[in-house]
Parts: C-alpha cells; sequence; structure tokens
C-alpha cells in the first residue's frame, strides 16, 4: 500500500477544510471539542449543511446522491471532519439501514426513504435489542403478525439510541414461530408516529438521556414497510451489522482525542512537573498512538476492498476501535486528575459558560469517561466480537 498522498489528494484536503472552515458553525464546534453534549437541533444542522454540500454519505452510490469519493478520499474527509470538531452524522440512516435499502429494498422504498435520509427529513433508530436479545439477537421475540395489507406488531425493544428523536424505526420482527429462530424473522419499518408505539427513557449512569425502551403495542404496519423478503431478515440484520461496526472505529475522532490528552497532559501539575514528562503516562500514550495507526491502516485496507461489503474484518475494526477509544478516555480522567471528579450537568448541557469547578477542559471527562464504557457492549459487544474472529478469521 502506498501510504503517501498524491497532489490530488492534497488539494481534495484542502477543499475539505476550506469548507469546513467557513461552514461549521462556531457553537456547534465549540460544544464538540470541548467535550459538551449536542441537542437534535445541532445533528440535524450539521446533517442538513452538508447534504446541501452533497458530501453527507460518503457511502453511497453516486446514483443514490453519494459524492463518488474513493475511499481514500472518504477517510481523508472523515479524519479532517474530526480533527475540525464536527459532530457525527447519526449513523442510523445514512451508514445503517439506507444501505440496507440500497442492497434488498424494492424501487418504492428506495425511492422514498433514501432522499428523506439524505436531506435529514426523517430521524432513524434502530430496533434490533430487546430485554432477552441482546448478544443472542436471533432470541428475538418481537412479533409481527400478517392481517391483511399490514402487520401488527407486538413486543418491546430496549436500548434504543436516540428513539425520543425518532420518526421511523428499522425493526427485526419475528414473522415465523415454527422455525430455526434465524429463519423466522423480518427487517420491517416502522413508524415512531403511530398509534401504539411508546418510548420510555433509560437515563445512564452519566445523566444523559441516550437510550430508550420502545414498546408496540398492536401498532399497524403496512406490508410495503417489508424490507426484502418475509423470514429473511437476518441475513439483512447481518449484513446492516458490518457496517455498524466499520463505523464505530472512529480513526478520525480518536486522532483529536489523542491530541486533547497530550494537550492536557503537557499542562503543569502542582508538582511542577507536566504528565507528559512521566516515563511511565508517556510510554502509555505512545502505545495507544501505535495502536491507532495500525487500526488506520486496517480501516483503509477495509475501505480499499470497495466492491465487497464488510465482513468479518469489521469486527477487528469494531474491537480495536472502542479499546482505543475507552484507553483514551482513560488517559484523560489520569491526566485531569481530581479536576475531572466533580459532575458539573449545567456545563454539559451548555446551561453556563465555564464549570463551576473551573477547569472547563476537565469538567466534562468523569461523565464522557463513563459514556464510553457502552462503546464496547453497543453494536454487538466485544466478547462477541472475538467470537466472531476466532470463527470466521481464524477459523477456529
Ligand atoms: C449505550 C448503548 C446504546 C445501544 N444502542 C442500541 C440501539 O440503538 N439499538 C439496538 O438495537 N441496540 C442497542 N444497544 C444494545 C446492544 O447492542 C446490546 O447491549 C449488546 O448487543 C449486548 O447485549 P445485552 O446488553 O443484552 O448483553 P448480554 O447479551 O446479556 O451480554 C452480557 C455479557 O455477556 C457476554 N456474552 C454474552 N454472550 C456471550 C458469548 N456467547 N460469548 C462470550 N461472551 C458473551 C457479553 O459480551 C456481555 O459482556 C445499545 C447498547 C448500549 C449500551
Amino acid at each position: 500500500m502506498d501510504l503517501h498522498y498524491t497532489d490530488e489528494d492534497l488539494a481534495f484536503r484542502d477543499q475539505v477544510r476550506a469548507f469546513l472552515d467557513s461552514h461549521l458553525p462556531l457553537d456547534i464546534q465549540d460544544k464538540v471539542r470541548r467535550h459538551r453534549r449536542l441537542s437534535k437541533d445541532d445533528y440535524v444542522r450539521w446533517h442538513r449543511i452538508l447534504a446541501r454540500q452533497g458530501w453527507v454519505a460518503p457511502g453511497w452510490p453516486a446514483e443514490f446522491g453519494g459524492p463518488g469519493w474513493t475511499p481514500l478520499q472518504r477517510h481523508l474527509f472523515d479524519e479532517e471532519c474530526a480533527l475540525a470538531g464536527t459532530p457525527r452524522v447519526m449513523p442510523f440512516g445514512i451508514n445503517m439501514v439506507a444501505p440496507v435499502i440500497m442492497a434488498f429494498g424494492n424501487q418504492a422504498q428506495k425511492d422514498y426513504y433514501l432522499p428523506r435520509i439524505l436531506s435529514c427529513e426523517d430521524w432513524w433508530c434502530q430496533g434490533y435489542s430487546e430485554p432477552g436479545a441482546g448478544s443472542d439477537l436471533a432470541s428475538l421475540k418481537t412479533t409481527a403478525v400478517r392481517d391483511g395489507d399490514h402487520y401488527i406488531v407486538n413486543g418491546q425493544k430496549t436500548w434504543t439510541t436516540l428513539a425520543q428523536y425518532a420518526d421511523m424505526i428499522f425493526c427485526l420482527v419475528r414473522t415465523d414461530q415454527g422455525v430455526r429462530k434465524q429463519e423466522g424473522i423480518s427487517f420491517l419499518l416502522v413508524d415512531m408516529h403511530a398509534p401504539g408505539v411508546t418510548v420510555r427513557p433509560i437515563i445512564m449512569l452519566d445523566e444523559d438521556h441516550e437510550v430508550n425502551e420502545v414498546f408496540f403495542d398492536n401498532v399497524r404496519v403496512p406490508v410495503a414497510n417489508l424490507v426484502g423478503q418475509e423470514n429473511r431478515g437476518w441475513t439483512y440484520a447481518k449484513y446492516l451489522l458490518g457496517h455498524e461496526r466499520t463505523n464505530i472505529a472512529a480513526v478520525g475522532v480518536a486522532k483529536r482525542e489523542l491530541a486533547f490528552v497530550k494537550r492536557l497532559a503537557a499542562r503543569e501539575q502542582k508538582s511542577g512537573r507536566p504528565l507528559i514528562e512521566d516515563p511511565l503516562f508517556a510510554a502509555r500514550v505512545a502505545a495507544l498512538e501505535i495502536e491507532l495507526m495500525a487500526l488506520e491502516m486496517t480501516v483503509l485496507r477495509v475501505l480499499a476492498r470497495e466492491d465487497q461489503a464488510p465482513g468479518p474484518e469489521a469486527s477487528v475494526l469494531k474491537v480495536k476501535g472502542t479499546e482505543i477509544q475507552q484507553g483514551l478516555t482513560e488517559l484523560m480522567v489520569e491526566a485531569a486528575g481530581p479536576m475531572a471528579l466533580p459532575f458539573d450537568a449545567a456545563y454539559l448541557e451548555g446551561e453556563r459558560e465555564h464549570s463551576l469547578a473551573g477547569d472547563d477542559d476537565a469538567a466534562p471527562l468523569a461523565s464522557y469517561y463513563f459514556n464510553y464504557r457502552k462503546t464496547s457492549i453497543y453494536g454487538g459487544s466485544n466478547e462477541i466480537q472475538r467470537n466472531i474472529i476466532t470463527q470466521m478469521i481464524l477459523g477456529l
């Protein structure tokens, strides 16, 4: 692999930088850089700015509205966005359900949903997990029973990220009880505003409302909202998870956070000596940086196989990416020391300009650290990814 950028690549990077300089709203950039919480409006605003430029779906084929970039251009774009401090584009529409609709949906579904995903007309959420079906996802119990032109959906999903904002949910539902559990599952698109859908918040350890329970009580869903064939949903579900795990690697964000760790550790401590001068701490920072470089190369190799959807190698990216992200939050908290401990919700929410404890860099870090424990659980836990790697890559 040639790791040098061509003049064309560098010109592309300059174009992205110039766009970000002139179009990224400063209030959103400030929240991202300071690890403060983003609102729905922040995400939608940034999504629509990118959509107007034609850059919101870098991975989509040009025929559906993608920019037609090479894998390296996509990587450069992600990196520049992360370094500039843009919010992540919510993955549920662009990176999760859209590839499934493109690959397995009918023409009417492509025509209707894909433009609305691009423009953020619909906010999507993911209805896979249930109270008894997380790692063992195929045990899911939510049922969809055919009634003329509709399915009647009953059951419960859980851990549904930002379902409180959602207009649509893509759901795995059981449509056949009498077969092997993987063979009786279908992939259904459900209107979150339909009668019988209830969203109940789950408040996390960092006091944030990020996840929810979603209940379906005799919800009528048109049969036209079935993606692909009935009882073939397990195949589509796995296809989607490959896209989800590649996205979770988030190399650009990790680079920005690594720079932040170094900046924090370079601050003078009470002892008068910055932490980065401690050889043990410096060695841990270096070890993480090396891991991150290796991850970046691996992401590029996966992206370079343009012709294929991400396979089990996406599990490697998921495990390494999330371990690095968690490692970075650990180093941040250590570098900030006791100043990371006070919990200042008003500062996190942007209700107060400066943190009560007087250290704005440190104030969000305990919350950020706790929040990031999720990354080795969601998208299929890292233990499950290791099982996949063992079976599908190592062949054991
Ligand atoms: C913040 C957050 C957001 C999420 N967002 C969404 C969302 O938007 N939509 C959605 O559908 N889901 C979402 N999830 C759910 C997530 O995908 C599940 O939590 C995950 O798949 C694990 O399932 P579980 O929680 O039921 O744990 P369990 O499956 O009960 O696992 C418990 C523990 O046992 C381990 N374990 C289980 N089986 C095995 C095995 N065979 N081998 C080795 N170890 C095993 C697991 O690794 C884990 O450590 C989210 C989760 C979190 C934490």
